[in-house]
């Protein structure tokens, strides 16, 4: 492949050469299955379990709260689906601005959603006003795949303890639990979940620098889950399964290489963000969909006025240029974003809307190319 400048890592991240060195030997040396019990088997069992606990220290739990899974789709899914189906009768509150793995699951319950400002942000007096006490999930997503828009989870959970307490006096009251899908929050925010409040978190390794299909679900000790996949019990009957070790180890090694850089990584991005604005500002045609208060730098959503982003994007490819046509899984769809709708913006804006998205190899320099580039495209057209 022809050296590219890459602006879709809300998409896809590399594998981290550190992750891929530590996944190598469970292909080979260490293939074993984790639940036999001859001594080399439970070295890996033990490669495994180190691998969890790694991760809970970072997400501020138990090593049993934690569930490996294939992803954050599988992740999502497995709380949402495990959850409602022990809660019959009850709801799924989510937001307007979710990923279709949240999305669709919860339509298949009673579900209601909370509409956002046109920055992006979670309405907070129309969630108070939209829980109600059938509601038994509230999903919110922790930083946004198309917009960026770092969600405020403190201040949700905050809501949703004072509901608790309401709920409390009412013998036989339906409980309430918090989920958030931090897919794509690992390499610049704190994921720890005692800090965050949430009973649930998604986490995703395909966005961390660690290998695709890794994921974790956090579910909180003392909930229980009706298991989507059943069979050898695995996963403490969460997820049954022969354990994919490598991913898991990977998974691992990527958590903690993001979250002990997130600090320095989060202003590092910024900078290139702030720098890259700056420049394509310049073209009149050119509006950014992002919020002021709530932001995380390596999503930045661009408006080119009476441009269409599909031609756009493929003009940018040609050209070396990877960006995105609003989000990865949804990059076959015909229809306009709904998450582009939902800050207000018409079908036509929409449609000529394109993702930029940034990591570790950004550099200022493919940055300050691309926006020339996207001057001169835009030049010719006028
Ligand atoms: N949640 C969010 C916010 C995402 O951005 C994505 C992927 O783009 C997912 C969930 C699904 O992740 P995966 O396809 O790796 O399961």
């Amino acid at each position: 492949m022809s050296k590219s400048i890459y602006l879709d890592y809300a998409a896809a991240t590399p594998v981290d050469p550190e992750v891929l060195t530590a996944m190598t030997p469970f292909f080979s040396e260490k293939f074993y299955n984790p639940s036999a019990t001859y001594l080399n088997a439970r070295a890996v069992k033990e490669d495994l379990e180190g691998a969890r606990k790694l991760i809970a220290s970072w997400l501020g739990a138990k090593s049993p709260e934690v569930y490996f899974t294939a992803g954050a789709t599988e992740a999502n899914n497995t709380v949402i689906q495990g959850l409602m189906n022990l809660h019959r009768g009850g709801e799924v509150l989510i937001s307007v601005v979710e990923h279709e793995s949240v999305l669709k699951p919860a339509q298949r319950f009673a579900n209601s959603r909370v509409p956002v400002m046109p920055d992006g942000v979670i309405d907070l007096e129309l969630l108070k006003k939209k829980l109600n006490a059938k509601t038994a999930l509230v999903s919110i997503i922790m930083v946004n795949n198309e917009l960026g828009t770092l969600q405020p989870l403190r201040d949700v959970a905050t809501i949703i303890n004072e509901e608790r307490k309401r709920r409390q006096k009412h013998k036989g009251s339906m409980p309430l639990y918090f989920h958030t899908d931090a897919a794509q929050a690992g390499n610049y925010f704190d994921l720890h979940v005692q800090r965050l409040g949430v009973d649930f978190m998604t986490v995703n390794g395909g966005k961390i620098y660690g290998p695709k299909q890794s994921g974790v679900l956090f579910a909180r000790a003392g909930i229980s889950l009706d298991p989507l996949i059943i069979g050898g019990g695995q996963e403490r009957g969460l997820r049954s399964g022969t354990e994919n070790v490598s991913a898991a180890v990977g998974l691992a090694a990527a958590v903690d290489m993001a979250q002990k850089s997130r600090t320095k990584e989060l202003e590092r991005v910024k900078v290139l963000r702030n720098l890259f604005t700056a420049e394509i500002e310049k073209i009149p045609a050119v509006s950014i969909n992002q919020s002021k208060r709530h932001q995380s730098p390596h999503i930045l959503s661009v408006t080119f006025k009476g441009y269409d982003n599909e031609r756009l994007m493929m003009e940018l490819d040609e050209m070396g240029v990877q960006a995105a046509v609003g989000s990865a899984c949804s990059a076959a769809n015909v229809e306009p974003s709904r998450v582009l709708s939902a800050i207000g913006l018409s079908a036509q804006q929409a449609r000529s809307t394109l993702r930029f998205s940034f990591g570790r190899q950004t550099t200022e320099e493919e940055l300050l190319k691309v926006a020339s580039l996207l001057r001169k495209l835009l030049s010719d057209k006028i």
